[in-house]
């Protein structure tokens, strides 16, 4: 008998899948078992026609055969089954499916492309991954013989005729040695065995059954001395279906409640807290599928740095395709947790990978409005439970804001709710329509903590006018606010950094003139400061303060800390230009001016103390906090 010789196109690709393409080879089950399904569904469908086929829906099964000792795992269907003259057009050549005309599309070299053909599988030939020999046995419903497919990989196949007691198709891989890289072995055991099928298989259709023997114990009958029954113990094998078949999010409202999802959540994610929000969808249309996310009720870091389960899985009529689809939405929903299952999304790279990630984006915007829609949702009809989801999870929509030069902050923004006092936080939107007519910015102050941002001595002026202010809690905040630009034409205003619109004309021409007038003196507290302040004048808004820091220019006291934890050199010596500010009013300041006049130490002195009072009053790390203790001692 001569072996038959793949197609050239075929072998190169069938090395390259082989031997690259997969470092997930355990995939290959799932393939094998969808070949499976496919051929079950197909004799089923004809059995609703065709009273000759004598099986009923129950009728059909998948097994799944591990052999230790002759190395072998098989996986036998009775669905259609093969020709001979299928069985060579099917799996003599590998281009049939459409890999050929893929690999034509694109250069099937670049190991980016390579890896989505992993993701949507080759099918069949995925046998070759952890089998050097396949064995195909096939009767076509119809036929009355069967047919012996064998190949050992790249070098071709044969087809001889052969017997089958009943139609359908046993594939039989004879597993590869083990080497250090891969125990292919594995692939015998039951346990490995039917942890794949539930992981990649478990909505098949169909059941996947497997023999797993089990020990059992009867009583002898007899008694052990201390009076205890003697057991005997026994192995009994057991059919048992391994895949669940139906899945939650396939059966209808009417079925499954919302609290049934729930648990389907908890269970399967191992997630202590009802989720804040559940998301289903049947949508059919353009690109059919079903849908089932949540959002998580807290932030689980196992499932976030990819050691547990998160994101959304992808499934094409029950049969996974990815585990963590991460294309589907964007990055500032990546905490959104589900299932989405479309019978539009083939296992199947033949029909064309680009068609897939159309489809994939149609459907992933439509989740995104539906996410967005049930958060909006939340926002509106339970704030507290909102504030929680966002205290968890609003870092991910801020970054969002300032991703991609700002792409999505109009679709995030009204998602965003930041603190105006200790219990209150508002989305921008509250907060313009709350605006007093006479105010014209949004104010906002920044510090790591609510406390300390809420007392810094710049915000007094703008309470005091009975405007509200906005607390921004992160270095991202204000980046957010940068990237936002403005609400309905109302700019932000950093109290902190920014002229606060109050002044008229002539005040800040007198305090512009109060200032040369008092240059000499303003020029010595700077100079004796060595570097630490880089400007220093007098504020008639400290009200019973002394001093306060504020900073100029584009970085700003939180950018600055934010920066000194950058990863590099460069980046951690970013500085605020410092800002000190004197109440001319104050005791303290009058009694530096009076030591400038008498005795330039004093008051070098007294000024290294107000400059430390403003830096920590605005929230800056003293260098060396004992010299402030030092400073104050000799003073008296
Ligand atoms: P596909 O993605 O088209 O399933 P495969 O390489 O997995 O590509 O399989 C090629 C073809 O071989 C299938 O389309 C099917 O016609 C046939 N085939 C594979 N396995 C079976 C099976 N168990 N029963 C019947 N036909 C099968």
């Amino acid at each position: 008998m001569s072996k038959k010789q793949f197609k050239a196109e075929s072998k190169r690709l069938l090395d390259l899948m082989i031997n690259s393409i997969y470092t997930n080879k355990e995939i290959f089950l799932r393939e094998i078992i969808s070949n499976a399904s496919d051929a079950i569904d197909k004799l089923c469908y004809l059995s609703l026609t065709d009273d000759q086929v004598g099986l009923n829906r129950d009728d059909f099964h998948i097994d799944v055969i591990p052999d230790k000792d002759a190395r072998t795992l098989t996986v036998t269907d009775n669905g259609i089954g093969m020709t001979e003259q299928e069985a060579e057009n099917n799996l003599g050549v590998i281009a049939k499916s459409g890999s050929l005309s893929f690999k034509n599309d694109m250069d099937a070299e670049k190991s980016e492309d390579l890896s989505i053909i992993g993701q949507f599988g080759v099918g069949f030939y995925s046998a070759f991954m952890v089998a050097d020999k396949v064995t195909v046995i096939t009767r076509k419903y119809g036929s009355d013989t069967a047919v012996k497919w064998e190949s050992t990989g790249a070098d071709g196949y044969t087809v001889t005729p052969c017997e089958r007691e009943s139609v359908g198709t046993d594939v039989i891989m004879h597993l590869k040695a083990d080497n250090d890289d891969e125990l292919y072995g594995t692939y015998l055991e039951i346990w490995k065995l039917k942890a794949l099928i539930r992981k990649y298989s478990d909505y098949v259709r169909w059941p996947i059954r497997m023999d797993v023997p089990r020990q059992e114990r009867t009583e002898t009958g007899e008694k052990n001395d201390d009076g205890s029954p003697k057991y005997e113990y026994k192995t009994v094998v057991e059919n048992e279906t391994v895949n669940s078949m139906v899945p939650i999010w396939q059966r209808s409202r009417k079925e499954v409640t919302d609290d049934d999802c729930i648990a389907y959540y908890k269970e399967h994610y191992h997630e202590a807290k009802d989720p804040c929000a559940l998301i289903r969808v049947d949508a059919e249309g353009t690109v059919s599928y079903k849908a089932m996310l949540f959002v998580p009720g807290e932030e689980n870091e196992a499932a976030f740095y990819g050691e547990g389960k998160g994101g959304i899985t992808l499934y094409s009529n029950g049969v996974m395709i990815m585990e963590k689809c991460d294309k589907l939405v964007h990055d500032y929903f990546e905490f959104v947790k589900g299932v989405v299952d479309s019978p539009d999304l083939s296992l199947n790279i033949s029909r064309e990978i680009l068609q897939h990630d159309r489809q994939l984006r149609v459907i992933g915007q439509n989740l995104e409005k539906k996410i967005k829609g049930e958060l909006e949702k939340l926002l509106r009809d339970d704030r507290p439970k909102y504030e929680e989801f966002f205290k968890n999870f609003g870092y991910h929509l801020k970054v969002g804001v300032c991703d991609e030069y700002g792409r999505y902050k109009d679709f995030l923004k009204d998602l965003l709710i930041f603190h105006t006092g200790e219990d209150k936080q508002v989305t921008l939107r509250e907060y313009v329509d709350n605006m007093p007519e006479s105010q014209k910015s949004i104010y906002f102050a920044s510090s790591d903590s609510l406390r300390h941002a809420m007392s810094l001595p710049q915000c007094a002026e703008v309470k005091n006018r009975g405007y509200e202010l906005i607390y921004l809690l992160s270095p991202l905040d204000e980046m957010v606010l940068e990237s936002l630009h403005d609400v309905d034409g109302k700019g932000f205003c950093n109290v902190v950094t920014d002229d606060l619109g109050f002044d008229t004309d002539e005040e800040k021409k007198a305090a512009e003139e109060r200032d040369i007038e008092n240059k000499e003196f303003l020029d010595f507290v700077k100079e004796s400061l060595g570097g630490r302040m880089s400007k220093v004048k007098f504020s008639t808004k400290l009200a019973d303060l002394p001093c306060a820091m504020s900073t100029e220019g584009p970085v700003t006291l939180e950018m600055e800390k934010y920066f000194r934890r950058g990863p590099s050199e460069e980046m951690r010596k970013v500085r605020a230009s410092r800002v000190l500010e004197l109440n001319a009013d104050s005791a303290a300041v009058r009694a530096l001016q009076a030591a400038w006049a008498e005795d330039k130490d004093k008051a070098g002195r007294i000024a290294a103390v107000l400059a430390s009072l403003a830096e920590l009053m605005a929230g800056a790390d003293l260098e060396d906090p004992a010299a402030l203790a030092r400073g104050v001692e000799e003073l008296f």
